[in-house]
């Protein structure tokens, strides 16, 4: 297996070609999708219930392969990689947050981070080192002993994102990252989201919520398993 590494300079993270994906019992959820992310790029992906951005997030994350079309994600097609070489491309370039936060129950935020760099094959101590960096980075340095229990959902998310970038990814990609939290904790994880983003973190966020995309600087609307509108706009403060 080839070190599955980026091809190549300024090349896009992802990218996908005429893009279907039918389900069992004929229902065409992505019909013919054309999309592309480039390094440095913050982009909203949002729709309504039912309009493809699950699956579209399953192309993006290649957790599911497309019926028809190309992805290619950092330069490598994903039809021609298998299972195994797919988990490997995965654990390199892809950090993912989910709504549920996916913590591991009665396991520190240190060791819940730490644990996610395990494929990387690092010794323990190394990787709670890098683990503490990356729950500086998204403030939580005070809460490296706390269990997911004794943190808010605010915090939890946090934690989920060190997790995802603590590996360092291409891309962080964000399925309803404020899903599950009130507003103003969702406000939190969104200013932090796009903090990472100036940083040099490519992001995308995969939202039904208008007011999520609102912040990003690209809006990609998506519906009936199709991208109607890809808009760049001037963001205040960006
Ligand atoms: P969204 O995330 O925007 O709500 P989805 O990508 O989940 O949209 O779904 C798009 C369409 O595909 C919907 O009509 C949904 O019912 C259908 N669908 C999603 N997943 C499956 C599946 N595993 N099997 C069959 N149909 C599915």
């Amino acid at each position: 297996m080839n070190t599955l590494g980026m091809d190549g300079q300024g090349a896009k993270i992802v990218e996908l070609s005429g893009v279907t994906k039918e389900y069992a019992g004929g229902v065409t959820a992505l019909k013919g999708v054309d999309l592309g992310i480039a390094p440095g790029e913050l982009v909203a992906i949002v729709g309504p219930s039912g309009s493809g951005k699950s699956t579209l997030l399953h192309m993006i994350g290649t957790l599911d392969r497309p019926t028809g079309g190309s992805v290619r994600v950092a330069g490598h097609e994903v039809a021609g990689l298998t299972d195994r070489e797919l988990s490997a491309l995965r654990a390199r370039h892809i950090g993912f947050v989910f709504q549920q936060f996916h913590l591991a129950a009665g396991v520190t935020a240190l060791d819940n981070v730490a644990d996610g760099l395990l494929y990387g094959g690092a010794r323990l101590k190394e990787r709670r080192e890098r683990a503490r960096a990356a729950l500086e980075r998204v403030g939580l340095g005070n809460r490296t002993g706390h269990r997911p229990h004794q943190l808010s959902g605010g915090e939890q998310q946090r934690v989920a994102v060190a997790r995802a970038v603590a590996r360092e990814p291409d891309l962080l990609l964000a399925d309803e990252p404020t899903g599950n939290l009130d507003s103003a904790a969702g406000a939190g994880v969104l200013a932090l989201l796009d903090e990472l983003n100036r940083a040099g973190t490519t992001v995308a966020i995969i939202t039904h919520d208008l007011d999520v995309a609102a912040g990003a600087p690209r809006r990609v609307r998506v519906r009936d398993g199709l991208i109607v509108a890809d808009e760049r706009a001037e963001v205040a403060g960006r």
